[in-house]
Formats: C-alpha cells, structure tokens, sequence
C-alpha cells in the first residue's frame, strides 16, 4: 500500500490524516520551515490526500487525481507563488475571483502560496479578508520561512503547522533508497543539506547546483585571498543577488564551522566532506580565534540581512572583516 508520498515529518503527517479522518479540518494551514525541508511536497500531499479517489485519508497514488496532482494538473489545485520576488494584490485578488466558483471537479478548492511572508502588505491584508470569510469548499494551504515576517493576523488564522530538518540519516536513507544515489556521495549531500531533503534531492538531479556551491567555496577563497578592493568588489558584486545571499551565507558558515571542528580535534561531523584535504590546510593556517571571529561574523551579517538592513554595507563589513588568507 502507498503511503504519503513524503520522507519524515511523521507527526505533521500523523496531525493532517487524523485531521481527514476524524473531520476536524481547518479552512487554513501554515506550513513553516527552512527553506526546501518539504513544505510544498507536504502541502501537495495534503491536497492528494484530501481530494483522492479513494477517499481513506491517504493518497493511493494511483487514482486519476493522485496522478494529476502529482504532475501539477489538476484543476481544483492552484499553486500561488511571488513573481519577481514578492506576491501581488493582482495574485490574490485572482485567487479570490477564483474561489468564488465551485469546485469543478473535486470536493474543495486548493490554494497553495508559498512564502507568504513575500506578499506586499496590501496582497496580505486581500489575503486576510480569504481567511475571515472562508468560503466552506476552499482551503488555504501557506508556507513560509520566516514566520517572523508573517502578519499576526494571518499567523492566528491558520493552524501551523511546523516542520524541522529531519536527521541526516534519513536523509541519506531516502536519496540511496530512493533516487538511487551512491552511498558515499548520499552521505556528502545529506550533510551539506542540513536535514532539507529537497536541498539534497535537487543538488543531486540538478549539476549546476553543485558546481554553484563549488564555484561559492572558491570565491570565499578569493575574498580571504584578496586585498581590500577585490572584498569591495565581491561585495558590490554579490549584494546584486539578494536571493542567492542568504544561501552563500549559509554555505561560508559550514565552511567555518567545519575549520572550527578540525582546530578541535572533532572532524567527525564536518559538512564539507569532499574539501577534506582544503579544510586541513586551513585549519592549519587560521588561528582558532580567527575562525571563531568569522563563523560569528558570517551568522551575524545573515541575521542582519533578514532583519532587512541593507546588504551592500552588511556584506562590505563582513568582507573587510574575514581573516587574510593565501
Ligand atoms: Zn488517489
């Protein structure tokens, strides 16, 4: 028998087919977590497994509609998403326009708007009136990363539904079992996932991602290895991709860490495992306090740029400040 088609995040499972099968469903759902751990995949798998054929509270998979909706055609399931970085009034007042016609094939009408925290404030507050005056057939099925970000009103709205990174292991389990991945390479992706399996699973069907990281690791390499304007320049350079910022980020604080773990004798858990040999070199060549200085600088300059100061001047502060290297 197919289950939810969905790796981990039991409990969140377990809370939506009991919800299904005991009646007591919401008209609103928020599904919070970091970036890629699975909240779309969850919030598909909802839809499937409230609308399928089969109707026992878990999607068969198999039917017409588990089908269609697994390829993202089925017409009583609309996915909302920000265009050019936020979501429009424009978007939900068609969301809006929408829902006011019945269904016209299943039982309910599905939205689901990911990253609802990127809704410009008259788009959130369009959206609130959905939320107030739910009309019975629809459901509202959002995500977000920052739920800081998302207004109070439209928090208290929804039942949240909070999902965290699931274990490495399962992680690595998942890509062997099911995408076919080498173990040891599994092993690799699994740790630079940091416990988001969609991270990992595109990583791995995607090249251009992992040769994206590598190319982020040399320029860390490039920045510590230059001199002030060449920081300057990187800075000005890469303040450019807001989108990509957070992830660059993200991707120098394991690279720190990693340093920090071989200076302490701990290099059992380093994320980096393919730059091993890079790694040493460098442990070697960083004082502890200098690694600890830009792992703290690097975690401190992401802080600031998702409380929205600006990141040019943000990045050009880190850039400045990172240890010289060779
Ligand atoms: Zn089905």
């Amino acid at each position: 028998m197919a289950g939810w088609p969905v790796v981990g995040h039991e409990w969140a499972v377990d809370l939506l087919e009991r919800a299904i099968l005991g009646d007591r469903l919401s008209h609103a759902y928020l599904l919070t977590g970091p970036v890629q751990v699975g909240k779309t995949t969850l919030a598909r798998a909802f839809a499937q497994a409230l609308l399928c054929e089969v109707g026992n509270g878990v999607p068969c998979g198999a039917c017409r509609t588990c089908q269609r909706l697994a390829a993202a055609r089925y017409p009583d399931v609309q996915f909302v998403m920000a265009e050019k970085n936020t979501i429009q009034i424009e978007q939900v007042r068609a969301l809006q326009s929408d829902s006011a016609l019945s269904p016209l094939e299943g039982r309910r009408k599905i939205f689901i708007i990911r990253e609802i925290e990127r809704a410009t404030p008259p788009a959130a507050n369009a959206l609130l009136k959905t939320l107030e005056e739910p009309s019975p057939h629809v459901m509202l099925l959002l995500t977000c990363v920052r739920r800081n970000q998302v207004l109070p009103t439209i928090l208290s709205r929804c039942q949240v539904v909070g999902l965290r990174p699931l274990p490495l292991d399962q992680i690595q389990a998942a890509l062997v079992e099911r995408w076919g991945v080498e173990p040891e390479r599994a092993a690799l992706l699994a740790r630079l996932s940091a416990g988001r399996l969609g991270w990992a699973v595109r990583a791995h069907t995607q090249p251009g991602l992992w040769e994206e990281r590598a190319q982020r690791l040399d320029e860390l390499q490039a920045v510590t290895g230059g001199g002030r304007m060449a920081r300057l320049s990187f800075s000005e350079q890469i303040s450019r991709q807001p989108e990509t910022l957070e992830q660059v980020l993200g991707l120098w604080a394991t690279w720190w860490r990693d340093i920090l773990l071989i200076q302490h004798g701990t290099p059992g858990s380093i994320v980096n495992l393919d730059r091993r040999a890079q790694l040493v070199e460098q442990a070697e060549r960083y004082s502890p306090q200098q690694v600890e200085g830009a792992l703290q600088d690097v975690l401190q300059t992401a802080r600031r740029i998702r409380a929205n100061v600006n990141a040019r001047l943000a990045i050009d502060v880190l850039a400045l400040r990172l240890p010289v290297g060779t």
